[in-house]
């Protein structure tokens, strides 16, 4: 059976994945990503995760190996430009890097866009043409798939949508700019608004009752529906999922983003469903396998 090598490179861990063609999971591994020891050290760890996950696997079964990295990546040159987490990335042949130390193509996507791959062709968005995938965490992301395609744009830096201003002047971004939805939408800005150590505790605040935690939800869903509102008047999908670490709470979200849609999207987009992704936590590894199987 043919199967894939899945690299998950993140700023606090390189996780692993051999992946078979329908995107099931035979074995997956985590190690600590060294993200200040500089590219050598980190592009060596994916190597060896590389290795160690498919080290009882007969070699004539893998196809290829898929990569999921932070961005701005430069795809169509395998560069990454800088890496936000991860320290001395700047303008590193990733893919070339990598393709030195291991004998299968080594294909290469931003992890946005990579989780929308995996939730496109194994998770909630299957068998559809178009959908906008949303990544919130610690900041946000996303990848869109248009009329059966990956966006790529030029360079493959398309779907950066967390750097989408919303306010003037407004709150300062880690990209740079001032005013971006991460900057209001992602996670640290949630928790910041809340006083909170983690989103987890708001959510568990507000589900027993804290008015003021209650609030702070309700601040964040205006956050969070105000975006997904203008996703889906830029790219009219037929689905939009959310993942990342705050859609573990999409049951007290949700419920707010429909009713914010329902009232400020154009009518004829507010019956678009919003959904949570199916693979939770392994959308961009499982997209980093579909690359292979996509490629071959
Ligand atoms: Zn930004």
């Amino acid at each position: 059976m043919p199967l894939a090598v899945a690299l998950d490179l993140g700023g606090t861990q390189i996780r692993a994945a051999l992946v078979d063609a329908k995107g099931i999971m035979l074995n997956r591994i985590a190690t600590v990503t060294q993200a200040t020891a500089g590219p050598i050290v980190v592009i060596q760890q994916l190597v060896d995760a590389a290795l160690e996950v498919s080290r009882d696997s007969n070699p004539a079964d893998i196809i290829g190996i898929g990569v999921s990295s932070p961005g701005p990546l430069d795809t169509e040159q395998g560069i990454a430009i800088g890496l936000p987490t991860i320290k001395d990335f700047d303008h590193v042949p990733l893919r070339a890097l990598l393709q030195v130390k291991l004998s299968h193509k080594v294909h290469l996507e931003n992890d946005g866009i990579a989780a929308a791959i995996g939730e496109w062709k194994f998770g909630a968005g299957q068998g559809l043409r178009s959908l906008v995938y949303i990544t919130v965490s610690t900041g946000i992301g996303g990848g869109v798939i248009v009329d059966g395609h990956v966006m790529h744009g030029r360079k493959g830096m398309a779907g950066h949508i967390g750097h989408m201003a919303i306010m003037p002047n407004g709150l300062r971004c880690n990209c740079g700019n001032v005013g971006c939805w991460e900057a209001y939408a992602a996670g640290p800005a949630f928790t910041a608004r809340a006083n909170a150590k983690s989103a987890a505790d708001v959510f568990a605040a507000a589900k027993q009752g804290d008015a003021a935690a209650q609030k702070h939800v309700d601040d964040e869903v205006d956050f969070l529906a105000l975006g997904i509102t203008s996703l889906l008047h830029l790219y009219s999908p037929e689905m939009v999922i959310i993942g990342g670490g705050l859609s573990n709470a999409f049951d007290q979200l949700h419920p707010g983003i429909e009713s914010y849609i329902t009232q400020n999207a154009m009518p004829a987009f507010r019956d678009v469903p919003v959904v949570k992704a199916a693979l939770s936590g392994n959308s961009g590894l499982i997209g980093a396998a579909a690359l292979v199987f996509q490629n071959t």
